[in-house]
């Protein structure tokens, strides 16, 4: 048997010379010593007690020896279970709480805050320029534990803006089929080179851009966090940037991001939150590029991606990714193109369940694949897929439904309007009441009761806005995603008799 991942992602380009990453000053990694770099970081994750099947719980800052990390996790044949720097040692102590790692990796600065949580797992540090235990010393044996297919390789906490946060268990077999199908819907080779400003301790980071950059063989410049004054001079450099939407916005904020910054550039892909189609138009008429967006989620990695030849649709998130079925439902049936639904979705690309969940996982991964998403959308007569939004974002305003993303639509077209975000509150005659937070455009004052009156000539009444509230910008997380939930908990008293 053999490491059905490492043998996918690293094992035929261990011999390479051939750069995996280069850093911003231009130094570089080749293949062959990342793979050396995680031979001897295996090692001392075994000497720490790690066997095959434990988690690793590890929070430090992007760096090469942080990948370096994960693929030694994966070679040891344990689970890596990234997380989110961001989060405090409280939220910590749930993850290690609930996943029982044999051992957390924690930034230097945090390692006392992170042992007191830690209980019985074996606490290391990696600081931001990868120095630390695990990668100090020699690799003097290289081995790589046999794992198959079904084997969990990570485990990844979804955001939980609802409840509590759910472990998404992914096997090797999810991961490479995932990386298989993006290299060859994107064209990936190893000629590439991505622009890598993402996050690691996310699916997007790690699994979309650097699986796939692996598998292909290809390389990754790799940047801790995107800061578009250290990318725009690299991009010459590169072939290919994937990006949450805010990347594309703060890009052309820039007026040094020009047509000719993005000329070598043959692919730019954008996902994890909806991409405006204003930011698409602009985006082109900048760069002459067409961003092609995608769609998918922790639990089930890529599901759906605009074409890589052929129409790219601003504001879909184009048809079904090769080996991945996608259909729209509401309750038992599928409904006709068009429609709103239950987006959801079966293919190899699905995960094993939520760790520890069974209940969680038996309500949303059925018994013959189907995983409900979460996401309502509508698929067109030619399968390409529009998101909706998501079913908790749903409005039901005096019993009928208001799906967001029309409301936000038309507002979004409204004179100084930037981007909107329209949520429900709740409201004693009818139950929750339609409220629009609206992001003005730099120096413009849109007038709320303009806006309203606006839409009165075309939106059914109860799906107009009782409130518009005018605000500098809508608040997000680090993968762009608009937090609705902060907002509705902001304003759930604007209503209060
Ligand atoms: P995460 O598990 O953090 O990757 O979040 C997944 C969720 O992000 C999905 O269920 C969607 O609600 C949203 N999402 C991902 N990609 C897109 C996209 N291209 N457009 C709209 N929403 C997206």
């Amino acid at each position: 048997m053999t490491n059905r991942l490492w043998d996918a992602l690293m094992a035929p380009h261990v011999e390479s010379d051939a750069a995996l990453l280069i850093r911003a000053d231009g130094r570089r990694i080749s293949y062959r010593e990342m793979a050396r770099l995680s031979a001897g970081i295996v090692l001392r994750l075994e000497a720490a007690g790690v066997r095959p099947g434990d988690r690793v719980a590890v929070q430090v800052e992007k760096s090469p020896e942080a990948l370096a990390l994960y693929l030694a996790t994966i070679r040891a044949g344990a689970v890596f279970l990234p997380l989110n720097t961001a989060y405090t040692p409280a939220e910590v102590a749930y993850f290690v709480g609930d996943a029982e790692p044999a051992v957390v990796v924690c930034d230097p600065a945090r390692l006392e805050a992170t042992r007191a949580v830690a209980g019985s797992a074996h606490c290391l540090t990696l600081d931001a320029e990868g120095r630390g235990p695990l990668t100090d010393g020699a690799a003097d044996d290289d081995h790589t534990v046999p794992r198959d297919g079904s084997d969990l390789a990570a485990i990844l906490y979804t955001s939980g803006t609802t409840g509590r946060s759910k472990g998404a268990m992914l096997s090797h077999d999810n991961l490479r089929s995932n990386a298989e199908t993006l290299v060859g819907a994107w064209r990936i080779t190893k000629d590439d080179v991505l622009l890598h400003a993402l996050p690691i301790f996310h699916t997007h980071g790690l699994f979309v851009a650097s699986n796939s950059f692996m598998m292909a063989g290809a390389a990754m410049i790799w940047l801790p966090r995107l800061d578009p004054g250290e990318l725009i001079p690299l991009m010459p450099q590169a072939t290919v940037m994937m990006g949450v939407p805010t990347f594309y916005t703060r890009l052309l904020d820039r007026p040094d991001f020009t047509r000719d910054t993005a000329a070598g550039m043959r692919l730019f892909v954008s996902g994890s939150a909806p991409l405006l189609a204003e930011t698409h138009r602009a985006f082109e008429a900048r760069t002459g590029h067409r961003i092609l967006e995608r769609y998918g989620m922790t639990e089930t990695n890529m599901n759906t991606s605009n074409p890589y030849e052929g129409e790219r649709r601003a504001g879909t998130v184009g048809p079904a990714l090769p080996g991945v079925e996608v259909r729209i439902t509401e309750g038992a049936t599928e409904v006709a193109p068009g429609e709103i639904g239950m987006i959801e979705v079966r293919g190899p690309n699905v995960f094993q369940g939520y760790w520890r969940m069974p209940e969680k996982t038996a309500e949303e991964l059925a018994a013959d694949g189907w995983f409900t998403t979460g996401d309502l959308g509508t698929r067109d007569a030619d399968g390409y897929v529009t998101i909706v939004g998501r079913g908790k974002d749903l409005v039901i305003s005096g019993g009928f439904n208001v799906y967001p993303k029309e409301v936000e639509m038309l507002i979004d077209e409204q004179p100084g309007v930037l981007e909107s975000a329209v949520i429900g509150v709740p409201h004693p005659d009818f139950g929750e009441a339609v409220v629009a937070v609206v992001a003005r455009q730099k120096g413009a004052d849109p007038d709320p009761q303009a806006i309203i009156a606006a839409l009165g000539e075309r939106l059914a009444k109860f799906k107009q806005p009782k409130r518009v509230i005018v605000v500098d910008e809508l608040p997000r997380n680090t993968m762009g995603k608009v937090q609705k939930a902060a907002l509705r908990a902001e304003h759930a008293g604007l209503f209060a008799p």
